[in-house]
């Protein structure tokens, strides 16, 4: 990822951005988002950036209408695509993580009489496009499972959300409304990918479901803790665990200590940034996380994830 005044430099107006939105969602020719068609799809000379499909069954003699923002999550919104970009940019490239509140701090400044829900409503936008199939994970795999939240937090929700609410306002505990302790299961490939869910419990069925969905059965090894639940995952694969309980966390190959670096991260990032984890949240949370992980070395993750944020 380029620094921020390269891309500053690269995303000067409105046209620099609508212009890369359109190499990214159509990087051969525009496709219509209703009909999905590339055929009989005209630019409106007079209007940059719109075109009308003249298909038949779409927008008929008339034209159906669209424009560079139809159908994507920059749609019917008042904000330009410049600040979109750069809360995305602020996003990507906070490894541990970055609130609302700060976002929204560092594009207005301190002082700003700019309304915090903009900055929330595009870090929230932008975390539920963070999605991917980045599974099924093969080679070694670990699974492991966590809960995020819990009763220090609720603690502690009470003063903090007095203090905030102080300083920014009711909504600035946008992020924060509901908590509590959350189960969440993850798989990790080494090297490789992580995958994650919150689950409404912890039970074999969960996670082997959860092991089914994820994990290639063709996996070289599955390394769990010795959790019961883990012994009715899928038989054909090798599943080995380690004795958690017997003070043993390492043996050979097996261990689950890149996943549990991974609930680290996003611990930290949770309890250290965000101050407070919802439920309802918590999966654009571990969105965000495993997607920053999942393209760690990728520079070009920021074209992609403009490239996911249409249907
Ligand atoms: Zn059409």
């Amino acid at each position: 990822m380029q620094t921020i005044d390269a891309f500053d430099k690269e995303f000067p107006d409105e046209t620099a951005c609508k212009n890369f939105l359109v190499a990214m969602r159509w990087p051969d020719d525009v496709r219509c988002p209703r009909c999905k068609r590339t055929e009989k799809v005209y630019a409106l000379k007079a209007r940059p950036f719109h075109w009308t499909c003249c298909n038949l069954d779409c927008g008929g003699r008339k034209g159906y209408r669209f424009s560079v923002l139809t159908r994507t999550i920059f749609e019917n919104t008042k904000i330009s695509l410049k600040l979109w970009f750069k809360v995305a940019y602020l996003v990507l490239t906070s490894k541990k993580g970055i609130s609302a509140l700060q976002v929204h701090r560092m594009i207005f400044g301190e002082e700003s009489t700019h309304a915090y829900h903009t900055s929330w409503y595009m870090v929230m936008r932008w975390r539920a496009a963070m999605r991917g199939d980045a599974f099924p994970l093969t080679g070694t795999v670990e699974v492991d499972e966590t809960y995020i939240g819990g009763k220090d937090r609720n603690r502690h929700f009470n003063k903090k959300s007095a203090q905030v609410r102080k300083a920014k306002g009711p909504q600035a505990l946008g992020d924060a409304v509901g908590y509590g302790k959350v189960g969440v299961v993850g798989a990790i490939a080494r090297k490789g990918n992580v995958v994650c869910k919150v689950t409404g419990g912890m039970g074999a069925d969960t996670l082997g479901g959860f092991v089914r969905n994820t994990v290639d059965s063709k996996v070289t090894l599955l390394a769990t803790d010795e959790k019961e639940e883990y012994r009715y995952v899928d038989r054909r694969m090798r599943h080995e665990a380690v004795k958690h309980s017997a003070g043993e966390y390492v043996r050979g190959e097996i261990h689950t200590n890149n996943i549990e670096s991974f609930w680290s991260l996003i611990k930290r990032g949770v309890v250290g940034t965000y101050h407070h984890v919802s439920k309802n949240y918590l999966p654009l949370y571990l969105n965000e996380f495993s997607w920053r992980f999942n393209n760690r070395k990728n520079s070009e993750m920021f074209a992609d994830l403009v490239q996911g944020v249409s249907d």
